[in-house]
C-alpha cells in the first residue's frame, strides 16, 4: 500500500502526429501542468510545457521526437523537473480522450484487451482518430502497465439519443450492416456544458432542457433533455450538421454524385474538399472568426456572406432543436467560436424573440472566463456563454471510475 493517497489523473488527447496533455490533481480539481507535443515522427518536433502549480515558465524543447512513445517519454521527463513524472504514486490514472466509441461504450471504460479490440473494430468508421488514439493508449500502458487507464468516449453522451434521431433514412439492412448511423461527437464538451449550464442556472441537469452549441474550429450542436442527448447535429462523422471551420457541414448528398460523375473528381478528393477546404475556409479563404469579423467590419463581401451563411446555419438548429425538446430552459454557447464572439451569438439569436431568445448587448460584450448569463432578465429562455473544458470533463469521469479504488 502506498502512503500518498493517489488523486492525480493524466489526461492524454492522442492524435496521429501529436499528443495534448493535462496533469489534474482531482483532490481539487488544479491543473498540474499542460502541454503539447507536435509534429511527431518528424524532424521538426516541438514539446511545449507549462508548469502551473508554483508559477514555473513554459519550456520548450524542438527537435525530432521519433513515435508515441518518444513523445511520452519527453512528456514524462518534462512532468519529473516538477516531480510529477509518470512514475509517481500520486498518479491514479490515465484519461484517454477517444473519439469513436461506437454504440458499445455509453461510459468510460477501463481498458482492457477487449475494450481495445473494440476500439480497434471502430476504426473503419473513424479511420483518421480511433488508430491515434490506440497509439496513445498502447503507449501509456507500456510506460505505466500498472496504472489504470480509461477511456473517455467522444461520441458516448449522444448514445442516449432515441432511434428516430439517430437512424438515417436509408435501408436498414445495409444501415446496419455497415453500422451507419448517427453517432455525434464532441459528447465530453456537450455532457459538461448541458451540466455547467443547468448549475449556472441553480439546477438539477434532470430538470432542464439545453441546447447546446459547440461552435469552435469543429462545430455541433446538441438538444439535452433532462441531462440526456435527445439529438446532435453531427453524424456517423463530424462532417455533418453546422457550417464549421473548413467542414461544409450540411449538404445534399447527391453534391458528392455530381463531384464524382460531373466533376470527375475520386472520393478522396471529394472527402478532402467537403472536411478540409470548405466550410468557412471554403466560402471566404479564412476559417478564424476573429479574421472574418474585422474583414466583415471593413465591408468585406465575401466575409460578410461566409458569415451570414454560417449564421443561417446555426439559426435552423436552434429552431430545430426547440422544435425537437419542446420545451427549452437554455441555449448555452462554448468553444473557441462560442465563447468568444459576440457578434455570432448577438446574430444567432436575434429574430427569435418569439421563442423567447434574445440578448442583452452589454453582457454578450462582456469578457470572462466563467459560465454567465448574457439574455435580459426577463427573458423568457436563458441565453448563456459557458466555457468548456473537456480535460476537465474527461480527467473527472476517469477519476470517478477509477478514484474510489484507490
Ligand atoms: P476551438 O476549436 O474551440 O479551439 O476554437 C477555435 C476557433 O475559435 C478559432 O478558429 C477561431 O475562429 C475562434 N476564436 C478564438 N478566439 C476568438 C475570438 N476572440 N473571437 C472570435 N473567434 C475566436
Amino acid at each position: 500500500m502506498s502512503a500518498v493517497s493517489p488523486s492525480r489523473v493524466l489526461v492524454l488527447n492522442s492524435g496521429s502526429s501529436s499528443v495534448k496533455y493535462q496533469l489534474l490533481d482531482m483532490s481539487d480539481n488544479a491543473r498540474l501542468a499542460v502541454g503539447l507535443v507536435e509534429r511527431i515522427g518528424e524532424e521538426t518536433s516541438r514539446l511545449k510545457h507549462t508548469p502551473l502549480h508554483g508559477g514555473g515558465e513554459t519550456r520548450e524543447w524542438n527537435g525530432p521526437i521519433a513515435d508515441h512513445e518518444a513523445a511520452l517519454k519527453a512528456v514524462s521527463a518534462e512532468l519529473a523537473k516538477d516531480g510529477l513524472g509518470l512514475d509517481s504514486p500520486e498518479l491514479a490514472a490515465i484519461g484517454h480522450r477517444v473519439v469513436h466509441g461506437g454504440r458499445h461504450f455509453t461510459e468510460p471504460t477501463v481498458i482492457d484487451d477487449a475494450v481495445l479490440a473494440e476500439i480497434e473494430r471502430l476504426i473503419p468508421v473513424a479511420p483518421l482518430h480511433n488508430p491515434a488514439n490506440l497509439t496513445g493508449i498502447r503507449t501509456a500502458q507500456a510506460l505505466r502497465p500498472d496504472l489504470p487507464q480509461v477511456a473517455v468516449f467522444d461520441t458516448a453522451f449522444h448514445t442516449t439519443m432515441p432511434e428516430s434521431a439517430a437512424r438515417y433514412a436509408i435501408d436498414v439492412k445495409t444501415a446496419d450492416e455497415h453500422r451507419i448511423r448517427r453517432y455525434g461527437f464532441h459528447g465530453t464538451s456537450h455532457a459538461y456544458v448541458s451540466r455547467a449550464t443547468a448549475e449556472l442556472l441553480g439546477k438539477d441537469p434532470s430538470e432542464v432542457n439545453v441546447i447546446v452549441l459547440h461552435l469552435g474550429n469543429g462545430a455541433s450542436a446538441s438538444a439535452v433533455r433532462g441531462g440526456r442527448c435527445v439529438d446532435t447535429s453531427m453524424g456517423l462523422t463530424p462532417l455533418e450538421g453546422l457550417v464549421m471551420g473548413t467542414r461544409s457541414g450540411d449538404l445534399d448528398p447527391a453534391v458528392i454524385f455530381h463531384l464524382a460523375r460531373v466533376g470527375g473528381m475520386s472520393t478522396d478528393e471529394i472527402d478532402t474538399l467537403l472536411n478540409k477546404k470548405s466550410g468557412l475556409i471554403g466560402l471566404c479563404g479564412d476559417n478564424d472568426m476573429r479574421e472574418i469579423r474585422r474583414r466583415v467590419d471593413e465591408g468585406d463581401e465575401q466575409a460578410r456572406l461566409a458569415f451570414d451563411i454560417y449564421i443561417h446555419h446555426l439559426k435552423k438548429y436552434i429552431g430545430a432543436y426547440y422544435a425537437v425538446l419542446g420545451t427549452v430552459d437554455a441555449v448555452a454557447f462554448t468553444a473557441g467560436v462560442g465563447e468568444n464572439a459576440a457578434p455570432v451569438r448577438q446574430a444567432a439569436v436575434a429574430g427569435l424573440e418569439q421563442l423567447g431568445l434574445a440578448v442583452d448587448e452589454e453582457l454578450n460584450a462582456a469578457r470572462g472566463d466563467r459560465p454567465r448569463l448574457i439574455s435580459p432578465e426577463s427573458a423568457r429562455v436563458a441565453v448563456a456563454v459557458v466555457p468548456t473544458d473537456e480535460e476537465l470533463e474527461i480527467a473527472t469521469q476517469t477519476y470517478a471510475l477509477v478514484g474510489k479504488n484507490n
